[in-house]
């Protein structure tokens, strides 16, 4: 299978309607949540820790997640900072996220870790892969329950890697959900889970969000087309038409004129 990433994934930027707050660095600041002094000068765990707290506050203010729903990833030295299980998202904080490491045990925080550790695993399994972004985001349900795919509707999708697979309904949690979200992620940075959500990564926690809201909005973009009538998608050849010249004329990085 084709990485449609190649290329296109530093290419392509997000558009500006798919950039909530949580798409931009500044989520690690979201709205009421200054970092104080001592958090500043923490440890890079618990500098990771605050971080994925600070996204999880930014996603739910984006309505991305609601209550508890979802879990947010970052790779840490000993393993990965995560999300702990029945974290309200609207008002996490540093002590709601654990470093589990590779072998599963808790290396640092005393809760346990989200049910979806697996999957965020599962994903990780790509070294290129720095952080984890889970979401139960409305569009991309939606998209869920009338489709096995999400087809590459614009071009921009090509930052997640073109048309995007809903995997089969798995239960939260379990091993076949863990294996199919991260088959899926093997060639794309993103996946709709049917009846479930959504899964983004990126090569750091802002790039994992970015990724989120642009599914997100793909997502809503789609479902406004099979409203109106029967989407058209973008063929093989225009999709790699799109790569070559973001690759030739550096699009969507700042450069000298
Ligand atoms: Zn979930």
């Amino acid at each position: 299978m084709t990485d449609a990433r190649t290329g296109a994934a530093d290419a392509a930027p997000t558009p500006d309607a798919a950039q909530p707050a949580a798409a931009q660095p500044a989520a690690a600041q979201p709205t009421g949540a200054q970092p104080d002094a001592a958090q500043s000068a923490a440890a890079p765990a618990d500098d990771a820790r605050e971080r994925v707290a600070a996204v999880c506050r930014a996603l739910a203010a984006d309505g991305l997640v609601k209550g508890t729903a979802g879990n947010v990833s970052v790779r840490v030295d000993d393993g990965i900072a995560i999300t702990a299980t029945g974290v309200v998202f609207a008002e996490a904080v540093a002590d709601d996220v654990v470093i589990v490491g590779e072998d599963r045990h808790l290396v640092l925080g005393h809760l346990a870790p989200s049910s979806e550790l697996d999957l965020h695993f599962a994903a990780y399994a790509d070294d290129a892969v720095g952080a984890v972004v889970h979401t139960h985001a409305p569009a991309a349900i939606a998209v869920s329950l009338v489709s096995d795919r999400l087809p590459c509707v614009h071009y921009q999708q090509l930052t997640l890697g073109g048309e995007i697979e809903v995997v089969p309904f798995s239960v939260f949690g379990s091993p076949e959900l863990a294996e199919t979200t991260g088959d899926a992620l093997s060639s794309a940075n993103a996946v709709i889970l049917a009846h479930h959500g959504a899964v983004t990564t990126g090569r750091d926690l802002a790039d994992a969000v970015a990724h989120t809201a642009l599914l997100e909005w793909a997502c809503d973009i789609y479902l406004r087309a099979r409203a109106a009538g029967d989407p058209a998608e973008l063929s093989p050849e225009q999709q790699a038409d799109v790569v070559a010249a973001a690759v030739a004329t550096g699009y969507g990085q700042k450069h000298e004129a």
